[in-house]
């Protein structure tokens, strides 16, 4: 049964202060949420105005656990003192780990790992939220592509448990085990991935956001579609997600996968090798479970 690529093989690293890049709607989220789990927190945007922004969701996001009882005044306003930003790189010897969260482009990418491969000291990991970018990419603007992985976190941050850990070609397991261990502190369930466009989450859930667009295009009512998707089960219809995640952030997306959706169809070779062979699904007694 194939399940995580990675095993328990190294121990992590101690980290104890984060440097965020990018103060939008995810930069700002783990800033956050790792500020209130007891990080010291740099976060870094290219403007004032980007960061200052930052701050005020992060306010927002504190003034919001605080009203529903989920942390104290004054551990909020503590974690809020942890946090420090600024709009430029400089050299800063006390950051462990960064974890990059800008605009989803692969060269503007490329330069932040360039940079703080210079600026931050030797022994920081070196993490990109990115949704389906790869992280051999980065790792190569590097000296230290062995310390350079992924920490794929969804939207809203506080709320969704799940968090890619992304291994790429060369991430070493003591890498791994960093980044599984920074996401367990923050109260996440890590899952490890192996570095392919999309990682898991975003493989599976994209060509569903991009059929949702396509049947839009077709005519069909956006509260139609939303509400179908709610009875299937769906917390949220899939063009509210999209609205959610950002149409920019989604296109950017879609422009990575595309390329991957049209091999798959119409209908995979595993699908005709498993019907050839009898593995119909339960009523057959085994598909990709056994269902005996
Ligand atoms: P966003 O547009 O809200 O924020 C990006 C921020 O990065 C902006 O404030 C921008 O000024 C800043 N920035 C751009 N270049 C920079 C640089 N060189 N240095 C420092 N800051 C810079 O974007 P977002 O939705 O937060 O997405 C950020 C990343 O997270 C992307 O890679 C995206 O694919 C990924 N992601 C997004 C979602 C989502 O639902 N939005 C979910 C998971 C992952």
């Amino acid at each position: 049964k194939k399940t995580s690529t990675w095993t328990e093989l190294a121990e992590p690293l101690p980290v104890k202060r984060i440097a965020v890049i990018g103060a939008g709607t995810m930069g700002a989220g783990i800033a956050q949420l790792a500020a209130a789990k007891g990080y010291s927190v740099l976060l870094q945007d290219v403007k004032e105005e980007f960061v200052n922004k930052g701050m005020e969701t992060i306010r927002s996001l504190f003034a919001k656990a605080t009203s529903k009882g989920a942390i104290s005044k004054a551990d909020a306003e503590q974690a809020i003192s942890r946090l420090q930003t600024r709009v430029d790189w400089g050299a800063s010897d006390d950051v462990d780990l960064m974890i990059e969260a800008i605009v989803e482009r692969l060269e503007i990418k490329q330069a932040v790992f360039a940079k703080a491969d210079e600026l931050l000291p030797n022994r920081a990991v070196l993490a990109s939220n990115t949704s389906a970018l790869p992280i051999d990419d980065m790792a190569k603007a590097t000296q230290r592509p062995e310390k350079v992985g992924g920490l794929h976190f969804f939207n809203p941050v506080h709320k969704m448990p799940l968090v890619e850990v992304v291994r790429g070609a060369a991430t070493s397991d003591e890498t791994i085990a960093t980044l599984v261990g920074v996401a367990k502190r923050l109260g996440k369930v890590p899952v490890v991935v192996k570095q392919s466009p999309g990682f898991l989450v975003n493989r599976i859930l994209f060509p569903y956001l991009d059929e949702s667009a396509r049947l839009v295009t077709e005519g069909f009512a956006i509260t139609d579609i939303d509400r179908e998707a709610k009875k299937f089960g769906m917390p949220m219809g899939p063009l509210e997600l999209l609205d959610v995640v950002g149409i920019d952030v989604a296109l950017d997306v879609s422009k990575t996968l595309s390329p991957l959706a049209q091999q798959s169809t119409p209908s995979p070779a595993l699908f005709q090798n498993m019907v050839a062979a009898g593995n119909k699904g339960q009523k057959t007694g085994s598909g990709f479970y056994n269902w005996h």
